[in-house]
């Protein structure tokens, strides 16, 4: 008896000692809390009666009573181009910076969750997508511990795909909203590498891949407007096409070959 309240004592004491650690950003967590409290006095605000020259105001407030919060739409993949999991959360941690994103997945499949999912992360920045420019308000960014130039880690991958799934199913994402951040910014980015796994993640409903038995190109195919219902940004077809090559055919390469056009047209029909 008297043996196991000394166990309990000990355990009681490891978990006070472990519960005083300090987290080295604690610093900055605190500056997370403080925003994040002043976003939400902005959300509990009701919305104000306006009225100009042009625009009638009403006699009264009404809020309706029917709402939820606004719900990412898309998942953008980054690689950090940065030298270890430490370098990137120092980065998203310097206000100097201006960078972000919701999540960093290290080499190991440690997943750090950076930014609540309903608050705008900045990792997307300056791109178009469709008809979407303002990606970073209706999307998720997931940064990989990766510096451009080798393969991503198993483990890495392993915690992405259950990260995914997690994400897909609160937020209900399209399949087709699953993409790189080269794919949104073509003209300015190269993330993720020739070495991402698309096909792996499309293997479990995580953006789109081509279909095994390609059908032949018709006469007349328009390959700028294919890689543009895709979702492609046109303006600098090149980059456009690198963007597209990279993603489906692992390769850097700046011009389509004839066998890019048969996985172009397939994609198309099925975006
Ligand atoms: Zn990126």
């Amino acid at each position: 008896m008297r043996l196991i309240s000394k166990y309990v004592s000990a355990a009681v004491f490891i978990a006070l000692i472990a519960g005083c650690t300090r987290s080295p950003y604690h610093t900055t967590n605190k500056v997370y809390r403080k925003q994040a409290k002043a976003f939400a006095a902005r959300l509990k605000a009701q919305p104000e009666m306006t009225g100009n020259d042009s625009i009638k105001a009403p006699e009264y407030l009404v809020g309706t009573t029917n709402f939820t919060m606004r719900k990412p739409n898309f998942v953008i993949i980054h690689h950090t181009l940065q030298s270890s999991s430490e370098q990137t959360l120092m980065t998203f941690t310097l206000p100097r910076t201006e960078v972000s994103s919701h999540y960093l997945v290290g080499k190991d499949g440690t997943v750090y969750h950076l930014l609540n999912d309903y608050l705008r992360a900045h990792h997307a920045g300056v791109g178009k997508w469709g008809n979407v420019t303002d990606m970073n308000s209706c999307s998720i960014g997931i940064e990989l511990d990766n510096n451009g130039a080798e393969p991503f880690a198993e483990a890495q991958i392993a915690s992405l795909l259950s990260l995914l799934s997690r994400l897909k199913q609160d937020y209900n994402i399209p399949p087709a909203n699953f993409i790189g951040h080269a794919d949104f910014a073509p003209a300015r980015k190269s993330d993720p590498s020739i070495f991402f796994p698309w096909k792996t993640l499309s293997e479990k409903g995580f953006g789109l891949w081509y279909s095994d038995t390609l059908k032949d190109v018709p006469a007349g195919f328009n390959a700028r407007m294919a890689l543009r219902v895709i979702g492609y940004d046109t303006r600098d077809t090149t980059a456009a096409i690198r963007a597209f090559r990279r993603h489906y055919m692992q390769d850097t390469g700046r011009q389509l070959a004839p066998a890019d056009l048969n996985v172009l047209y397939d994609l198309m029909n099925k975006n």
